[in-house]
């Protein structure tokens, strides 16, 4: 029995409204009242001031499928099967209130019992010296002791930033050799896609200052968080979270509008995949108010959306295609996001004005780019200078690691400091010259005409950052 992402995201919120938890809409994917982060990129992250005890939670059980971006993890997209730079997290979350045990025997019930993975293909993890963790596995569910691994700080102590953090059990699904890299060592833990990791149950029992100091915190918490793409990866025992029944049907579009097929050719099915996770982000982040900009999150999300449109441009197309695709995430997701919905006609305009203004450039300054690279070749040099870079940023849009990427299997460098230092003096020029703002070669104002009232200093919509029942 196959179970759909969205019946998967239904039924893990189901399952834990009938241990006690409420669920909660997701919170946006801008931050609220947190410096710490540029976005949320966990379950607990919105949930951060119950934990800490700054705020009293609705209930002392929460369960939540959280939107989540996480920039950090944009290599591997399309290159492992696991990751996104957008996915949802599903969680389920005490505050000071359950701990351990339940938590648990309640994610192996829901893993065995209600989605009906073999238990025979699970492996739990440990932190190090976690023997209470360890006992329960063991004892309790009946893990033999030899499939059971404990793991260090590095995989097993969760902390994001500063706030409340601890010790972790985290569950592995083994989806056969056939994904294994065939290494000797290869066993749960390996950074290739056999052991996918699926499921993370923090055991949130210290508070981090933000400066590496631990205190025990007074309520003892259950923060965990599991993949919902990776969870629909395991139950519909696909390829990858590019196979699964949603994110397919938009690969299947992607494929459609640049008029390629998937899986003749591992670089094109990179491609593929990049154009199909950077337009699920890209759509979510607009439907949060974010605008493409030059600073911070908006920044972010320029240059997902231009990375986008350059693969496209490698895959031959020619006009703008961004918006078609987004119209794709939208009837896959609006069940369980409808502001994507109702956010539709902004988001299509959004991604087509910063489609066209970059399309503007983007041939010209893959030109310009080839030309410095001939002169480069020419004076003996595999750096590109910083000023270059700049150059191609500024008049031509080219985000710096967009840059870096067409550059990298050239073998060919940027003087980074160099850039950073032509941004500054540009800057400081334009501090001067108030008024002047034409960065990357472009008007910023072009999207007041969308809607003046959001900038980037937007922080999301009532709705969605005062969490109600779903
Ligand atoms: P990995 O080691 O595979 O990169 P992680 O340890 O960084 O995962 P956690 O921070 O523990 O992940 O997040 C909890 C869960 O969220 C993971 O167990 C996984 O199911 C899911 N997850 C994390 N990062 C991603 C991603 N980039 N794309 C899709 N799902 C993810
Ligand atoms: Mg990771
Ligand atoms: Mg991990
Ligand atoms: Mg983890």
């Amino acid at each position: 029995q196959k179970y759909g992402v969205n019946e998967l995201r239904k039924m893990f919120l189901e399952f834990f409204e009938g241990k006690g938890h409420l669920a909660m809409k997701s919170f946006s994917l801008v931050p609220h009242n947190d410096k710490s982060l540029l976005l949320i990129n966990s379950g607990m992250a919105p949930l951060k001031p119950y934990f800490t005890g700054a705020e009293v939670p609705p209930r002392k059980r929460v369960t939540t499928c959280q939107k989540c971006i996480r920039t950090g993890d944009i290599e591997n997209v399309g290159k492992t099967a696991r990751h996104g730079t957008f996915f949802e997290m599903l969680g389920n979350f005490s505050f000071g209130d359950y701990f351990k045990k339940e938590a648990i025997r309640w994610s192996w019930e829901f893993l065995t019992e209600v989605v009906g993975l073999d238990a025979d293909r699970l492996y739990p993890s440990v932190y190090l010296d976690d023997d209470e963790a360890f006992d329960i596995w063991n004892k309790e569910i009946g893990i033999p002791a030899d499939r059971i691994f404990r793991f260090g700080k590095e995989d097993n102590f969760w902390e994001h930033g500063a706030g409340p953090c601890g010790p972790c059990s985290e569950i592995y699904y083994d989806r056969g050799e056939r994904y294994g890299c065939g290494e000797p060592g290869c066993t749960v833990g390996c950074e290739c896609d056999r052991y996918m990791e699926v499921w993370n149950n923090v055991f949130t029992q210290f508070e981090n200052d933000g400066e590496g100091h631990y205190e025990e915190l007074q309520q003892k918490n259950i923060d965990t968080g599991m993949g919902l793409e990776r969870l629909a990866v395991a139950v519909q025992d696909v390829d990858s979270i590019f196979d699964i029944d949603t994110i397919c049907a938009l690969r299947n579009k992607v494929c459609e509008l640049t008029h390629t097929e998937y899986k003749k050719d591992e670089n094109v099915d990179v491609s593929i995949r990049l154009i199909t996770d950077h337009i699920r982000s890209a759509t979510f982040m607009i439907s949060d108010g974010i605008m493409p900009t030059n600073e911070g999150r908006g920044y972010v999300l320029r240059r997902l959306i231009r990375r986008a449109a350059r693969h496209g441009r490698l895959l031959g197309v020619k006009g703008n295609f961004l918006a078609a695709l987004s119209n794709t995430v939208i009837e896959g997701s609006r069940d369980g996001y409808p502001e994507l919905e109702e956010k539709k006609d902004f988001i299509f305009n959004v991604l087509t004005k910063e489609e066209e203004q970059f399309s503007k450039t983007i041939d010209q300054g893959l030109h310009i780019l080839e030309e410095m690279e001939a002169e480069m070749k020419a004076a003996g040099s595999s750096q590109l200078s910083g000023e270059n870079a700049f150059k191609l940023y500024d008049t031509y849009g080219f985000p710096l690691d967009l840059t870096k990427e067409i550059l990298e299997d050239k073998g060919i460098s940027i003087d980074e400091a160099g850039f950073k230092a032509a941004m500054e003096e540009q800057r400081e020029k334009a501090r001067i010259a108030r008024g002047v703002t034409n960065y990357m070669g472009a008007d910023a104002t072009v999207y007041d005409e969308i809607d003046p009232k959001i900038t980037t200093e937007f922080v999301g919509y009532d709705n969605l950052s005062h969490p109600s029942r779903i």
